[in-house]
């Protein structure tokens, strides 16, 4: 079938991105959906840092790529061998597929699926394959997800069917937004209840943090970013301190705050400074957890002694640490109880045309969530 997607064809050009275009609107081919696929009319996708770390070639990938990789939707076909979904079921995609084999997902670690990362890593479904083309020259897959489209073609291991209820600009953010920073927070810090934590950086996932610390029962949450407007969406959001951790005496204000430091920090900024801070700010014992995708050739400076001696945990967190379709459901019910107010994190509804417009704006720093909502 032939649908508009959102291409890139080009890493690396200039901003503003209103003017340099570096994604094109195209009418491309979409395969049927082949063995353990199905073709998904996407209805809502978000725009993130990540979609923005390839279009600026912090993290390279193959090219033409159709980027998006936070997107729902309702299943439309099914290829053969489908089983645990119909048509008409609305599915939240996960950007990383788990296929339920590998040692990782047997060991409820989805998060570091084998034959996912490798599918991701090059540009395919899990299956291996590419669905989209134009014409004999094929386009790569972002993330098993290619959201910025009208339809994709997704492995069903990629997937995890949602209530229908739920609108879905907002179900779109738990695939990326939510499962991320919720995650970090309950999987990879393992916050236990009345702890206090630290989150450093404040874009969708960063607040997403928030949330999930408010949910857990942490005590004292601070939130720390560079800008004024995002430390305010934090206080809405549950914060009880709000900080610029590049200001003097930002670290003493945190240490006085917690009387020693965080239970647990999670830093979301990508930048070594900001995961320095966190790390610093962690008490003795405490964990400090990144979730940041900083440039691949980005190096940090670490005092052995400091872990030694203080006992002090440092973590990566990939997809949260989630296992999607036990997270997603049980994060859909938080927010359907009033205890996650996700919706907030929307900033912005934007229309497919819009999407360079919505990333020159999430590179200047000017949104949190923008959707782009899908008749
Ligand atoms: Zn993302
Ligand atoms: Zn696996």
């Amino acid at each position: 079938m032939k649908i508009k997607a959102a291409v890139l064809h080009q890493m690396q050009l200039e901003r503003p991105y209103t003017k340099s275009n570096p994604l094109t609107i195209e009418e491309v081919e979409l395969d049927a959906p082949g063995v353990n696929e199905v073709l998904v009319k996407i209805k809502a996708a978000g725009l993130c840092h990540s979609d923005l770390s390839v279009i600026d070639g912090n993290r390279p990938r193959q090219l033409p790529m159709v980027l998006g990789h936070e997107a729902a939707g309702v299943v439309t076909e099914l290829g053969e061998g489908v089983k645990n979904l119909k048509v008409g079921d609305h599915v939240v995609f996960a950007f990383l597929p788990s296929c339920g084999h590998c040692s990782y997902c047997q060991t409820g670690r989805a998060a570091l699926c084998e034959p996912g990362a490798q599918a991701n890593g090059q540009g395919t479904l899990l299956g291996g394959h590419r669905r989209i083309h134009k014409g004999n020259d094929y386009y790569y897959h972002h993330l098993g997800v290619s959201g910025f489209a009208e339809y994709a073609v997704a492995s069903v291991d990629s997937l995890v069917k949602i209530d229908s209820e739920i609108p879905f600009e907002i179900a779109a953010l738990f695939g990326c937004a939510v499962m991320t920073g919720v995650g970090a927070v309950v999987n990879t810090a393992q916050l236990k209840f009345g702890n206090s934590v630290l989150v450093v950086g404040l874009g969708g996932v960063g607040l997403s943090a928030i949330l999930g610390a408010k949910a857990a029962g942490a005590t004292k949450i601070i939130a720390a970013d560079l800008s004024a407007e995002k430390r305010a969406v934090a206080k809405s959001l549950g914060a009880s301190h709000v900080l610029d951790s590049s200001k003097e005496g930002a670290l003493e204000e945190v240490i006085n705050i917690t009387k020693g430091g965080v239970d647990v920090s999670v830093e979301f900024a990508g930048a070594v400074p900001a995961l320095e801070f966190a790390f610093q700010a962690t008490k003795r014992g405490g964990t400090t957890v990144t979730a940041a995708l900083p440039h691949p050739n980005a190096r940090l400076s670490l005092s052995p002694v400091m872990l030694v001696g203080q006992e002090k945990t440092l973590k990566g967190s990939y997809l949260g640490s989630c296992v999607p379709s036990r997270d997603i459901p049980a994060y859909i019910e938080l927010y359907k109880s009033g205890r996650m107010s996700v919706e907030k994190l929307i900033t912005h509804r934007l229309k497919l045309s819009e999407i360079n417009e919505g990333f020159e704006r999430l590179a200047a720093g000017d949104a949190i969530r923008q959707v782009i909502v899908f008749d």
